[in-house]
């Protein structure tokens, strides 16, 4: 049974990546029996990247399709945009610097030929990261877990295989702040998994700096959630017993003991900041919450397109939804 297999790919200046990725795609998937199409879209590349894609896409023809978006969106929203176009009865994503191993592709697909609707490719070592990013992206792992309020997997990446209807499901979420996965998992549907170690980027390095990781860890648990708001009014009434009863056992010292005199002032003093310091820390948190109502009641479409090459006029339904 041939069916049209799409593979969407993210593009953020990987000019030097973008043949060797097709190429080794192509070999991945010349088994397969199925028709495979792209859809590279750019994120706004300051480097050769829109170019290279053009001429692939020149060289390759309709089964390369090209999305250039106006300015850097981030590789969430350039990944939504690419499912948006993607035609196929299943989809693929990677990344375009050869971490997503190619090879792997058959694999994806088998599952998704025995019935998985959504293959999720999970990591097992990344032989690139830093002790220090290995030990945040644990860290990461660990809150995330503690905070989800349900039992969804968080160690499965972005390079994944969705069944059409996940793509159709998937255009409905209308959430602007978002990661790809963590919609695909809130989604459900039936789930398998494929294993594989990740290797080092190809070329250049990697453009997930620190405060981008951050944010999008913020936003993971922050829209997975209230758990945050929760455990910030368990502190304060845990906060407010705890004054009461040193409050008591102040009065019974100074009562009975008056050498206790000055302590209990010096006691009263750092509540006091205590307490301060909790009111801003749920001001913060509920600031996190308010922004993002704030950004999705603005309703702005998810991304703009510059450009496409290949994609029919009805592609884009639901684009920027
Ligand atoms: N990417 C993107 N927009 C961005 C940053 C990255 O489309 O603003 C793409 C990038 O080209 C690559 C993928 O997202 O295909 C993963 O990026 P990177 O390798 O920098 O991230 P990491 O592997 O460190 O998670
Ligand atoms: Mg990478």
């Amino acid at each position: 049974m041939s069916r049209v297999l799409s593979i969407v790919v993210p593009v953020f200046n990987e000019a030097k990546n973008v043949q060797p990725l097709f190429d080794a795609l192509e070999e991945a998937s010349k088994d397969l029996g199925h028709v495979v199409e792209y859809v590279f879209v750019d994120d706004g590349s300051t480097d050769d990247s829109a170019l290279v894609l053009t001429q692939l896409a020149k060289k390759v023809g309709e089964r390369v399709k090209v999305v250039l978006l106006s300015r850097n969106f981030g590789k969430e929203v350039a990944l939504s945009a690419g499912v948006t176009y993607a035609r196929g009865e299943g989809i693929v994503t990677l990344d375009a610097d050869l971490q997503h191993p190619p090879a792997l592709l058959p694999e994806l697909v088998a599952k998704w030929t025995a019935g998985a609707d959504v293959v999720i490719a999970v990591r097992r070592a990344t032989a690139a990261k830093s002790l220090l990013r290995r030990a945040s992206s644990f860290f990461f792992r660990v809150v995330a877990r503690s905070l989800a309020g349900d039992a969804q997997k968080v160690e499965g990446t972005d390079y994944r295989l969705i069944d059409a209807k996940v793509r159709e499901a998937f255009l409905l979420v209308g959430e602007k702040r978002r990661a790809y996965r963590q919609i695909v998992d809130w989604l459900g549907f039936t789930r398998a998994e494929v294993p594989f170690d990740a290797g080092r980027r190809h070329e250049g390095t990697s453009t997930y700096s620190w405060p981008k990781l951050w944010s999008l860890a913020i936003d993971m648990i922050v829209s997975r959630s209230s758990v945050p708001l929760r455990m910030l009014l368990y502190l304060g009434v845990l906060i407010s017993v705890a004054s009461v009863v040193s409050l008591v056992w102040m009065q019974f010292a100074i009562n009975f003991s008056p050498r206790w005199l000055y302590t209990p002032l010096a006691k009263t003093v750092v509540f006091n900041t205590l307490l301060n310091g909790i009111v801003v820390t749920a001001l913060g948190v509920l600031g996190l919450y308010v922004a993002r109502i704030h950004e999705e009641v603005l309703g702005r479409p998810l991304f703009a397109v510059r450009a496409t090459i290949h994609c029919a006029r009805d592609d884009a339904e639901g684009a920027g939804r």
